[in-house]
């Protein structure tokens, strides 16, 4: 090769190397800037396919969760990119909770495993109504996970009732990022008063961390649906209905009044589990005075299938959330169900300095103690 023609093809070839660099770095999911940090939540995964409860045999479909396994694939390839520090998942793990399902969602979720800390809620698929989740607990039982220096424990419960509520089905873990510290802890679908009474505990010996809450139901239609377009069209808030553990179990409010409300730390809660609500947000106010951010997001309907990433700012004080299906590499911009932009990028003020990290008893001591009407204050991303 001449020499001129020798430079010629090394320019070539960096030039293509820087643009296909280039490439790789544009798409919707910008990095994650430094200073910040990242919790994914993984919404509903309920949506199997060749879904049936017969064993694999020969000739039959493979039982396989392509969302799912697409979602957990992402977060492990973008933990550096998007300074992952936390998964959590709310709830819905399965669909008809048989071994086959919970083979698969075991083998999606083990992925994370060891690789970043992560907390699983049970919703009321992944258990029988009356509270049994024998099979959360022995696929994602605490012996899978107690010897991680991020896993706090689980509810202990009687030894005569260990189908429910126990064996990390209620679990904490402790996480720091950015010089903040948390705790956040995954409730089952309605836990009842000893899991909430157990929940009380945990806030309170770790009161000099900032909390949340990761719980399956939460918002959605305030009452209970009468028909179908009720999911749909009815007032919706923080439930007062539930439809797991049965008179034990608790609501939505129940649980905010028995429990969240009194912690001065709470600033977040997680929900899913309302497919035909999806996206959705609402900001009440603690007895401290304290906001806490409810946000649902379920987007088992329809092709957006997405997860959420909340990107912690701790200098600007804010939360940028995003909406993404790793799937399609895109940002969810609108679904038939939610056409507001805003409900699925958008961001929420959350106070992250130092000296309000334990909660303000003074900053918000105006405001009345619960404000009931949903907050769509947070700013769009631009
Ligand atoms: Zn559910």
């Amino acid at each position: 090769m001449r020499p001129i023609m020798r430079y010629l093809f090394v320019f070539t070839a960096i030039a293509a190397a820087i643009i296909s660099s280039l490439a790789m770095a544009a798409g919707p999911m910008t990095a994650a800037e430094d200073g910040s940090f990242s919790i994914v939540v993984i919404p509903d995964t309920q949506h199997y396919q060749h879904s049936k409860a017969e064993p694999e045999t020969q000739g039959k479909p493979e039982l396989i969760n392509p969302v799912f396994d697409a979602h957990t694939r992402w977060i492990v390839e973008n933990l550096d990119r998007q300074r992952i520090v936390f998964v959590s998942h709310s709830g819905d793990i399965v669909d008809e909770n048989i071994p086959q399902q919970w083979d698969v969602a075991r083998r999606c979720m083990d992925r994370l495993h060891g690789r970043v800390p992560y907390g699983i809620s049970v919703g009321n698929h992944d258990m029988k109504q009356a509270g049994d989740s024998s099979l959360f607990q022995q696929y994602f039982s605490q012996s899978r996970f107690e010897n991680f220096a991020w896993y706090g424990g689980s509810f202990k419960g009687k030894e005569a009732n260990r189908s429910r509520s126990r064996n990390n089905a209620n679990s904490f873990q402790l996480f720091s990022a950015e010089g903040i510290d948390f705790v956040i802890l995954h409730l089952e679908c309605n836990a009842p008063d000893d899991v909430l009474a157990w929940a009380d505990s945990v806030l309170q010996s770790h009161a000099n961390r900032r909390a949340i809450v990761t719980t399956h139901r939460y918002l959605g239609p305030r009452e209970r649906p009468i028909t179908k377009r009720d999911y749909y069209d009815a007032p919706k808030g923080c439930m007062v209905w539930k439809v797991c553990h049965g008179e034990n179990g608790n609501s939505s409010r129940q649980m905010w009044e028995k429990c969240f409300r009194k912690h001065k730390n709470l600033f977040m809660i997680f929900c899913g589990d309302q497919s035909r609500t999806q996206a959705m947000r609402l900001t009440e106010y603690g007895t401290h005075g304290n906001p806490v951010h409810a946000v649902l997001s379920d987007y088992g309907k329809g092709r957006q299938r997405g997860l959420r990433i909340y990107n912690f700012r701790p200098r600007e004080n804010l939360i940028l959330v995003k909406t993404y299906n790793p799937i399609l590499d895109k940002l969810c911009e609108a679904t038939d169900i939610v056409t507001d932009r805003n409900q699925h990028q958008f961001s929420l003020f959350y106070d992250m300095s130092p000296e309000d990290a334990n909660g303000s008893d003074n900053n918000h001591s105006k405001v009345p103690a619960v404000q009931t009407q949903i907050s769509l204050k947070g700013a769009p991303v631009p």
